[in-house]
């Protein structure tokens, strides 16, 4: 059986925090329960995988365990999980009650849901920095009730069903006993209140729909798929709980002429057959103006410049940068007048059997390579 290791089914690093395996697990669970994947026959099976893998990284104990023996844990037989896992998947929410403590546990006020948003900008602005403007949809506290639901003025009652707890337990006998089960009060949706008159504003739900506009700070030395946080700025969360955060995914348009590996910035520039052999001064355009390039006599073509710090700044430190790496490509003549051509035989006439010799003991080491001596 050739398993998956459990973090790259999450997708997250071996030190990563249990808050990040649960964001992991849920933004996948998400992505792949059966309920949303209908079409794709493939979805359960992964979900299967994602979930197993929660499980374990999950609990503490099971993860250490796993980190010590991979799935060859001696403890386990069989290895981990999938024991949950077999048989009906159950509702979109009654998973994630499972997971998420609203099956067992008290609900209390959910914090907002967060938010993402892909913003695209340019190569130079990447290197500079920029502030812009974006706007998002977004659920927001209800101005009008403050988030109560209520109508202004109006009376707020217990929840008679749940008595203001927010929870009901039921009862099941089960072949392993009697499971006592506490569920987010259906009558109050946990809230343990009951409104009399609605607001009329969010018709009672407490929050409302917006297209929100929202100045983003763009460091320099973002690159594709960095993650920035605005703290606050995802969804409105339950009355009296926060909201969730804003994170923009950031994706940098290609660039005509640079490109970029890591925080060095790449670049070709043609030079002519005559400026590699007796070499020349040329102008180099880098992000931060141009620069001076001596191309010493006799450059073979592909030889990589270094201009020191004119690359990408260092992503929140602001003072250092990467590098500018300039790969210079000799030019052959081509349409050459018959005036130019009189000259390179001319020219080949005086190398004469130095260059000859040389060409030739190449192709002498290249044949004996391709013998294997
Ligand atoms: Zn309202
Ligand atoms: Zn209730």
């Amino acid at each position: 059986m050739n398993k998956r290791d459990y973090y790259e089914v999450l997708g997250v690093s071996q030190s990563a925090s249990q808050d990040e395996i649960k964001k992991a697990y849920r933004s996948l669970a998400r992505k792949l329960h059966p309920d949303v994947n209908k079409d794709d026959p493939s979805a359960a099976e992964k979900f299967k995988e994602v979930s197993e893998a929660y499980e374990v990284l999950s609990d503490p104990e099971k993860r250490a365990q796993y980190d010590r023996f991979g799935h060859q844990d001696p403890m386990q037989g069989a290895g981990f999980g999938g024991a949950g896992f077999q048989g009906d998947f159950g509702g979109f929410s009654d998973i994630f009650d499972m997971f998420f403590g609203g099956g067992g546990r008290s609900r209390g006020p959910q914090r907002g849901a967060d938010l993402e948003y892909t913003l695209a900008i340019d190569f130079k602005d990447a290197a500079f920095g920029l502030t812009k403007e974006i706007e998002i949809p977004r659920t927001e506290t209800c101005p009008v009730c403050s988030g109560s639901g209520a109508k202004p003025g109006t009376k707020v009652e217990t929840c008679p069903t749940c008595h203001g707890s927010g929870m009901q337990e039921f009862i099941t006998n089960t072949p392993l006993g009697r499971m006592v089960n506490r569920r987010t009060c259906p009558t109050c949706q946990g809230t343990g209140k009951r409104i009399t008159t609605p607001c009329t504003e969010c018709r009672g739900s407490g929050t409302v729909r917006r297209r929100r506009k929202i100045e983003v700070k763009i460091p320099p030395g973002v690159d594709t798929g960095t993650r920035l946080r605005i703290n606050g700025a995802g969804e409105a969360g339950d009355q009296g709980a926060p909201p969730g955060d804003l994170y923009i995914v950031i994706r940098v348009n290609k660039h005509d002429f640079f490109s970029r590996d890591g925080n060095d910035v790449y670049c070709e520039i043609p030079i002519t057959f005559v400026q590699a052999a007796l070499g020349d001064e040329i102008t180099v355009p880098t992000l931060y103006g141009r620069e001076t390039l001596r191309i010493p006599e006799g450059t073979q073509t592909g030889t990589v410049f270094q201009l020191r710090g004119k690359g990408m700044p260092r992503l929140g430190n602001g003072v250092s940068r990467g590098d500018q790496r300039v790969r210079v490509v000799v030019q052959t003549p081509s349409r050459l007048t018959e005036r130019q051509k009189e000259l390179f035989r001319e020219l080949s006439r005086e190398f004469g059997e130095e260059a000859h010799e040389q060409s030739r003991s190449f192709f002498d080491r290249v044949k004996s390579a391709l013998r294997g001596d």
